[in-house]
């Protein structure tokens, strides 16, 4: 069945399902799995995909499925993008590696050049580039502690920020990311979130700002403080949107305070929330920003980028990695942001928020089970709880997202409290399949809400 199949847009882009959902060849490869992979290395749906392209992934059992996760908020210009798939094999044919530490070539320094232009504030901005997510946070820590000679990094409740060393520190979930994997990096602090959904009374933005500001006056001190780093959008953590002024407000703290104030883009970046970047919804211009997921249409690559001062402060040789910037990566990352340019994608985000909000806010008003209704662009969540109040039922958001796998509809759920169930299709998906999507979720609540 895979033999022949190729991906992209060109996939009949339907739902059809040939067999139970996982099929049985999905079922032969997860027992190999099993027997040849850790357990800790554990996929929410064994579907085994044979290609992707536009709105859907096929499976190894010829079912047809919608991509309602983008392989978490990675292949926003859709799966084996014509553009990106051909930019990858063109450098593939020509050199694979070098090391840019090493001998260097134009593509890490085209990809910086693209972030500089992109990312928000019009200073003068260097970039670097990595692998995954959590090698950019772990650095745009180590930049910020060398630029400002200081040791203290505050995160937030229910941070994502990896899965190394560090950024266990500072992400905040226990299970699954950080249960007996420490001890974990010293001199990161956590400061409450703006999260109005869960605020015991109405707090605005610039209360909670202060809330948090005040306890790291009292408990780490401003002049011991390196960073604060956030994601403008919560990711993992359950897509908690802030209210409005908390990020300014942080942000102003930090310019007056002498702190290195992060943006956590990862998931948030490249067009996913209806701007190039989260933070500009408010206006906010980080000091350093790191990205990495919708960066290069799937080829692993991240970055930090941010204040020329602050990112050249660094000693040569202070940065780097053998793969860092690797260049079929890079030949990823430039098709990959000349198509969310070209292809007006930050619109598409919109008019995909414009077709999801309105359907989710229904089932807000049918539904007690669901609590909130939250995101932008196409980082949408609804929050789902015991009736009448806020008490999490991760058990319901569980039935709910298998309900759509068995359907043919790949979501995922996310937050502190595990009731979150998120929505971060492609932002290329055709709008019927987005609709299909949302009838299999309406179908979802209308059989498994008790
Ligand atoms: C996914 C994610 C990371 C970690 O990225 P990896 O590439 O998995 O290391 C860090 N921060 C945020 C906000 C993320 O969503």
């Amino acid at each position: 069945m895979s033999d022949t199949i190729t991906g992209g847009p060109g996939l009949a882009q339907h739902r059809r399902l040939l067999t139970e959902i996982p099929g049985p060849r999905s079922a032969e490869l997860h027992a190999r799995k099993t027997a040849a992979v850790a357990a800790g290395v554990s996929p929410g749906l064994p579907v085994y995909i044979a290609a992707g392209g536009g709105g859907v992934l096929v499976d190894v059992d010829g079912n047809s499925l919608i991509d309602m996760g983008s392989g978490i908020a990675v292949v926003s210009v859709g799966n084996a993008a014509p553009a990106v798939s051909a930019a990858v094999a063109e450098q593939a044919s020509r050199f694979t590696h070098t090391c840019f530490m090493v001998t260097p070539y134009e593509g890490y320094v085209a990809v910086s050049e693209a972030l500089n232009r992109l990312t928000p504030g019009e200073h003068d901005k260097r970039s670097a580039l990595f692998n995954s997510g959590a090698e950019a946070v772990e650095n745009a820590v180590k930049i910020a502690r060398h630029h400002t000679g200081r040791d203290a990094v505050i995160v937030f409740d229910h941070a994502y920020h990896g899965r190394t060393n560090l950024t266990m520190a500072m992400t905040a979930k226990n299970m699954p990311y950080k249960h007996r994997f420490g001890p974990f990096a010293g001199e990161v602090h956590r400061v409450p979130m703006s999260y109005p959904f869960r605020e015991p009374a109405p707090t605005s933005g610039e209360q909670a700002a202060e809330r948090a500001i005040t306890m790291i006056d009292k408990q780490v001190g401003a002049d011991n403080v390196a960073a604060v780093v956030i994601e403008p959008i919560q990711g993992e953590g359950g897509f908690v949107v802030p209210a409005p002024g908390f990020l300014p407000a942080l942000a102003a703290w930090c310019a007056e305070r002498g702190v290195v104030f992060v943006a956590d883009e990862i998931q948030t970046g490249f067009a996913r929330t209806g701007d190039m970047f989260a933070c500009e919804h408010e206006g906010v211009v980080p000091d350093l920003i790191t990205t990495a997921k919708g960066i290069a249409g799937g080829m692993p690559l991240a970055a930090v980028t941010g204040r020329a001062e602050i990112m050249d402060a660094v000693h040569p040789g202070g940065l780097g990695g053998t793969y860092g910037g690797n260049p079929v990566a890079c030949a990823g990352a430039l098709a990959a942001i000349a198509t969310i340019e070209s292809e007006d994608l930050r619109g598409r985000a919109r008019r995909i928020e414009q077709i999801m909000m309105p359907r989710l806010r229904a089932l807000a008003e049918r539904y007690p089970q669901v609590g909130d209704v939250r995101g932008r662009g196409a980082m949408l969540a609804v929050e789902l709880v015991r009736p009448g109040g806020t008490e999490p039922d991760a058990a319901l958001a569980a039935a709910l997202n298998a309900h759509c796998h068995r359907n043919g509809v790949v979501t995922l759920t996310c937050g502190t409290f595990g009731n979150v169930m998120r929505f971060l299709p492609p932002l290329v998906i055709p709008e019927e399949l987005l609709l299909d999507a949302l009838d299999v979720i309406d179908d979802a609540f209308a059989t498994q809400v008790g």
